[in-house]
């Protein structure tokens, strides 16, 4: 029930004017649920040249999993170790295991069962996340991820950044929208729920640029969406592009707005699990500001309420 008098928006407890995982999760689980990152090391086709070679010019050498588990341990002692650090903070809750660093669908079906049941098999499970590419995932990966959806929560999550193939192409993505819009077809026609992930502020992309990636996004039948910060990362070929001024990084007023606009334009329904990343501290090099998270999400809700807005106040359906 909403007991904020002056947020419109159906969706929230508090004062978000966006649908948050957190209330979705709390509301259909009734309690505290946590996500526990995992890191299987199944490589990615955009390295070992597969689809290409060297990565994403933003991915960092932990695959994008900063703060998953340690993939020289199992999937199990992952698990307790990461809980253990999340317990500090919320002493009890139910979990949903996120296989997260890398592309948790490149392998070979049955190796991909064996690791999901596993992971589905800790205490307190309330269901599974397993990120990846939208070209990891094929007829026979897609009938496997049907078959546990119908048994658990289950949210696949695909990395697409941006819909503009020129920003993917300049960034070594290997992958193209309509690449992505393959995968999540083959995922909704077996009732899996999608996520999408995007990123704001890829180099020389335009404010109208990122909204259109919204506009897009919004017309698909997704289950929730994380959007990000571009983060400069150290040792990356990105960071090599920002040494040499090849680009600038949004500043913090220019990233609350265009995530207030792009909220507007989604419908009310999507759960919004993020509105901006963690960068890992030690690996940050820009923008720095961003290493206050809470600052940066109040400024979004302070920005939202400025405007009386809300989420899907401009969805176009
Ligand atoms: S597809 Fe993901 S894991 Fe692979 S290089 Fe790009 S960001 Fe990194």
């Amino acid at each position: 029930m909403n007991t904020i008098t002056d947020n419109p928006f159906e969706f929230s407890h508090d004062n978000k004017r966006y649908h948050t995982y957190n209330y979705y999760l709390r509301s259909r689980f009734g309690k505290k649920v946590m996500k526990i990152p995992l890191n299987v090391d199944l490589g990615c086709p955009n390295r070992d040249g597969t689809k290409g070679i060297g990565g994403c010019k933003f991915c960092s050498a932990y695959l994008s999993g900063e703060f998953a588990g340690d993939p020289c341990d199992d999937i199990r002692t992952q698990f307790e170790s990461v809980r253990a650090r999340m317990n500090e903070k919320w002493s009890e809750g139910l979990y949903i295991p996120y296989f997260q660093a890398g592309s948790n669908t490149y392998a070979p079906v049955e190796r991909l069962r064996e690791m999901y049941e596993t992971a589905l098999s800790v205490e307190n499970c309330a269901g599974l996340s397993i990120a990846t590419r939208a070209d990891c995932i094929s007829e026979e990966n897609a009938a496997l991820l049907g078959e546990i959806a119908q048994k658990t929560y289950l949210t696949v999550e695909l990395g697409l950044q941006t819909v503009h193939d020129e920003t993917a192409l300049a960034m070594n993505r290997c992958h193209t929208f309509a690449d992505f819009l393959k995968g999540y077809e083959l995922l909704r026609k077996n009732g899996v729920n999608v996520c999408v992930h995007i990123i704001n502020g890829l180099p020389h992309e335009t404010h109208d640029m990122m909204l259109e990636t919204a506009r897009q996004l919004s017309r698909l039948d997704l289950h929730s969406i994380k959007i990000h910060l571009l983060h400069v990362l150290k040792d990356t070929e990105l960071a090599q592009m920002y040494s040499r001024g090849e680009f600038e990084t949004l500043s913090m007023r220019e990233y609350v707005d265009t995530v207030c606009d792009q909220i507007e334009l989604l419908p009310k329904e999507l759960i919004i699990q993020r509105v901006t990343g963690d960068g890992a501290r030690n690996e940050l090099i820009a923008p720095l500001w961003s290493l206050k998270k809470f600052c940066v999400m109040n400024e979004i809700d302070k920005e939202l309420g400025r405007r009386n807005s809300y989420q899907g106040i401009k969805f176009a359906g």
